[in-house]
């Protein structure tokens, strides 16, 4: 594992064809993965015995108009859109990567830690080095290894043995130049198959517009692609192995903006229907997942970013229906935090939208080591994290493009409010006419969240103009809605970069009311439960101070709108566990507008990546 505190992954592309050139593939598939990383740019191709070249810092459209990069000729190649690790944008380092010869093409996802000790051995035996990137290794030891006789993928085979840390590498060369070789340790890689057409890529998207068939490349397994067929061995004894193409249901339309601006928004709208999917998840498949958590000593909770709201908000749940109150820990910190109180008698549910989620995988590793059970919340199937849990439930949100989280973010909660009520149903503490009603009321939830939808679209819009310049604000809630203040606000910093804190409502006056002057806003999420009547002092107390008060709020709550200087309504009838799923939403729309009314990409944040797969 790689000990870099940073964010960071990449999208990596290859495709290897019968006849025809790939370089306008290449370009559009990896404008299907910029969501993975977009601070530069690279396609190589082969043709004609030699490596043709592109590659430069930027997004990929500022490079195309620069470079061209449907113009290089060949039926085979590799591209990347990078997130850097080792080395800054520039040119230079971005990928492909190359030997000194130029006959080696290399693509990397993640990090190779003792890439310092490969450098200076190689640069001892007179490799020329171009780059700062720990990258660069690989296609110099390649070199090595194959001027000693050894194939592209036996030489591949040898790097991957020697090299330590995370990846997902794609290498091509003009020696063999009618193959893609591939292997991945931590990293995501699949692979696309069509007749007479192979695809690599680290997400699905990237070939979906041409393939609905894909075969999953597992960590510790090497790949090697022609025109003609796919091969994947162990890495560790070579042996074969026999995998069957899984069809994938996503359309290429899916993939797409569907006729919405950004994906941000695409994806707030499709909230619904990503509920109802993921309401359609297979009993037995939560009631396994109930099954390990009651056999649990302790439960907890691990998760990151947004994910990490949803486990607080699951955390609630769990503990007003099932009667279990997981521990909730963020992944990042869980191995320092838990010390000896974690055991193999005690459970994790791992939540990560892509599953590729670094700390994540991490804190799961170590929770497996001790022999603790591992329940994965996960979008993606076939994501790293679904390789060390014991049982995988997976969300049904689709692809999610936009980096900000919305639609998994609601697929997670979803997902945990079904195992908080078969908990309930299973622990027989509660009232089975209370469980039902709970049940209905998750089951109204995809029309409430629509209805939630049209009525505060314009309404957020509005608010966007009146708040968008406000340098700082709060965003208090109490009970499971502190779940909610805390993503109202994480979307707010992160698409539109105003300083925002999600808070307890409660813990507000202990500091953060400081804040608070005349015009200062405070969001205050007040749905109609045993938090709203201490809700409404906290309103009290801060208009008191001035604040300028936006609260989201039952539609007919008169008393809370009265006391408001603007509201965003939801409707009636909403059960409080699963309050955050309608009520986080008009806090996206609202980000979604104030990053737009300050002329930000909100589906590309600076800093930040969709997946973070690099602890
Ligand atoms: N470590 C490599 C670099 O900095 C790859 C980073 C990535 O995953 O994009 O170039």
């Amino acid at each position: 594992m790689s000990l870099i505190e940073a964010e960071i992954m990449c999208g990596i592309i290859g495709v290897v064809q019968e006849r025809g050139e790939v370089a306008p593939f290449l370009h559009q598939a990896l404008k299907r993965l910029e969501y993975r990383g977009y601070d530069s740019v690279g396609v190589t191709t082969i043709a004609n015995e030699h490596l043709y070249i592109k590659k430069e810092k930027g997004k990929i459209d500022e490079v195309h108009k620069k470079l061209n990069l449907d113009d290089l000729p060949g039926s085979i190649g590799i591209g990347h859109t990078r997130w850097a690790t080792h080395g800054i944008p520039s040119m230079l380092n971005s990928h492909p990567h190359f030997d000194c010869n130029d006959e080696i093409a290399v693509v990397h996802n993640g990090v190779i830690d003792n890439f310092l000790e490969l450098r200076s051995e190689l640069s001892a035996r007179g490799h020329v080095f171009n780059s700062d990137t720990d990258t660069e290794v690989i296609p110099h030891m390649i070199e090595e290894y194959m001027n000693e006789g050894m194939d592209l993928k036996a030489a591949l085979r040898r790097v991957a043995l020697r090299i330590e840390g995370t990846y997902a590498i794609v290498v091509m060369t003009t020696r063999e130049p009618d193959k893609i070789c591939a292997v991945r340790d931590g990293n995501p890689l699949v692979i696309g198959t069509q007749e007479g057409v192979h695809y690599i890529s680290s997400d699905i998207p990237a070939f979906l517009p041409m393939t609905n068939n894909m075969v999953l490349l597992l960590d510790g397994e090497i790949a090697s692609l022609s025109a003609s067929g796919v091969q994947i061995e162990k890495l560790s004894d070579g042996s074969r192995v026999q995998r069957e193409s899984i069809k994938v249901s996503w359309t290429a339309d899916q993939a797409q903006k569907g006729g919405f601006p950004h994906f941000m928004l695409k994806e707030i709208h499709e909230q619904p229907e990503a509920i109802r999917n993921t309401l359609r998840l297979r009993r037995d498949s939560i009631v396994k997942a109930t099954e390990i958590i009651q056999s649990a000593d302790k439960v907890y909770m691990i998760a990151m970013g947004t994910s990490s709201h949803a486990a607080m908000a699951g955390r609630h749940m769990f503990g007003s229906l099932g009667g279990v109150l997981p521990i909730c820990e963020l992944a990042s910190d869980f191995q320092d935090s838990v010390y000896d109180a974690l055991s193999g008698d005690d459970c994790i549910l791992a939540i990560t939208q892509s599953g590729e989620t670094t700390d994540t995988i991490a804190a799961t590793k170590y929770a497996k080591h001790l022999g603790a059970k591992v329940i994965a919340v996960t979008n993606v199937v076939g994501s790293s994290i679904t390789q060390s849990a014991d049982h995988t439930i997976i969300t049904q949100a689709g692809p999610e493009i936009g980096v900000a989280a919305t639609k998994t973010f609601m697929v997670q909660l979803t997902a945990l409010a079904q195992i908080a009520l078969t908990l309930a149903e299973s622990n027989r503490k509660m009232d089975r006419d209370i469980i039902l009603r709970k049940r209905e009321g998750l089951a109204r939830l995809p029309e409430i969240v629509s209805e939630v939808i049209t009525r505060n679209e314009e309404r957020s819009r509005m608010l966007a103009g009146v708040f968008y310049d406000k340098p700082s604000f709060l965003f208090l809630g109490r009970g499971v809605s502190v779940a909610t203040a805390n993503e109202g606000a994480l979307k707010l910093k992160e698409i539109a970069y105003n300083h925002a804190e999600g808070y307890s409502a409660g813990q507000s006056k202990h500091g953060p009311i400081a804040l608070v002057q005349d015009g200062y806003p405070v969001v205050c999420v007040v749905p109609r439960d045993v938090t709203r009547n201490r809700m409404i002092g906290n309103i009290m107390e801060m208009k008191a101070r001035g604040a300028s008060i936006v609260s989201v709020v039952e539609k007919d709550d008169q008393e809370v709108s009265g006391l408001s200087d603007h509201v965003l309504e939801i409707p009636a009838g909403v059960e409080s566990e699963f309050s955050p799923m309608p009520y986080v939403v008009p806090l996206q729309l609202f980000s979604y507008y104030v990053a737009l009314r300050k002329g930000y990409d909100p589906d590309k944040p600076r800093n930040l990546a969709k997946s973070v797969t690099v602890l």
